[in-house]
């Protein structure tokens, strides 16, 4: 395969590259916010789970404009390390951590934020019920954090995947939202169960306490969610968004697609930075990976330090 299939296979990796974007990602929150709006009037953001930095470009681009306005305050998180960004502040931490929730607080000083976004994703495994319960853990975390730094009034968006339980997330949601919708937009593979909730206007229930230390939702607002039956189960609106002459994400293009424009292959915007297969690249490169035939090599070892 050469290195130009996936530009042929993949329409939003091709224009990531060639508008600059660091991911295709960059896309989903453009067709959001086509949809919804989301910057208008947004000085301030949270985006978690931001590595490697697409949606945060998005957020630096619109938010801070052509005058590069230094009013405006952008928190970015992840796990993993992100390469620097004009206007955006990084912390590299594990969202579900109480001390990460603390550092973006701080982060504030004490001022609330208009938006908070969040396209966490965790490693999938394949098991589609564990990756929907990971996924889902990942948005509670975000709404937990989200409870505590975002101003009355203000949006929240997060990816979210439609599996068999994605009504009990959705109650949970609309109790701290008055207006949640569910939208697709069309970089968003129709073959993925990937979606993002669009989450308007905070409003917590009275006398609601932000604590970290609690699980989110200890179930003392009125029902039991998991009790909701037929036409009581919670069901939020779906939205297709971005414009009907986008680009299809599950469509293959020709390598040319302007007659008068000929194709050039252009390298990715950002090289991922201290990636996580960064390790096995280097024993492959020295050699040091185990062969099948020599079951204790190096990495054996290694592995076998590590009980694994
Ligand atoms: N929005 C990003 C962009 O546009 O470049 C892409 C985000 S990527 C789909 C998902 C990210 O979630 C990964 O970078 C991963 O490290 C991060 N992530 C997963 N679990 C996390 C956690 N517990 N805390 C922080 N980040 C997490």
């Amino acid at each position: 395969m050469g290195r130009s299939s996936k530009d042929k296979r993949d329409i939003y990796y091709r224009l990531a590259k060639e508008e600059g974007w660091r991911a295709r990602s960059a896309f989903k929150l453009l067709q959001l916010d086509e949809e919804f709006n989301l910057f208008k009037g947004v000085s301030r953001a949270v985006d978690l789970c931001a590595a490697p930095g697409s949606w945060s470009q998005v957020l630096s681009r619109k938010l801070r404009g052509k005058d590069k306005s230094e009013e405006v305050k952008i928190v970015a998180v992840d796990l993993q390390a992100m390469a620097p960004l004009p206007g955006v502040t990084q912390i590299q931490g594990d969202i579900t951590k109480i001390s990460t929730a603390q550092e973006i607080i701080r982060h504030f000083e004490g001022q609330s934020a208009d938006l908070v976004v969040c396209d966490g994703a965790p490693d999938v495994t394949g098991l589609h019920d564990v990756d929907e319960y990971i996924q889902a853990q990942l948005l509670l975390a975000a709404l937990n954090i989200t409870t505590h730094v975002l101003k009355p009034g203000g949006n929240f968006v997060a990816k979210i995947f439609r599996g068999k339980d994605v009504t009990l997330l959705y109650s949970q949601l609309k109790i701290f939202f008055s207006s949640v919708t569910c939208a697709k937009p069309r970089s968003s593979r129709n073959s993925s169960i990937e979606a993002f909730v669009v989450c308007q206007n905070y409003s917590p229930p009275e006398g609601y306490v932000p604590n970290m230390s609690n699980p989110l939702l200890d179930h003392s607002y009125d029902v039991d969610f998991n009790q909701l039956e037929g036409p009581n189960r919670i069901i939020v609106p779906f939205l297709a968004c971005g414009d009907l002459s986008a680009f299809d994400s599950d469509r293959t293009y020709p390598l040319q697609l302007d007659s008068s424009k000929e194709y050039q292959y252009l390298p990715p915007t950002q090289p991922p930075i201290r990636p996580p297969y960064q390790q096995a690249c280097q024993l492959r490169k020295n050699n040091l990976l185990a062969k099948e035939d020599s079951p204790s090599g190096p990495l054996d070892d290694a592995l076998s330090t590590l009980h694994l």
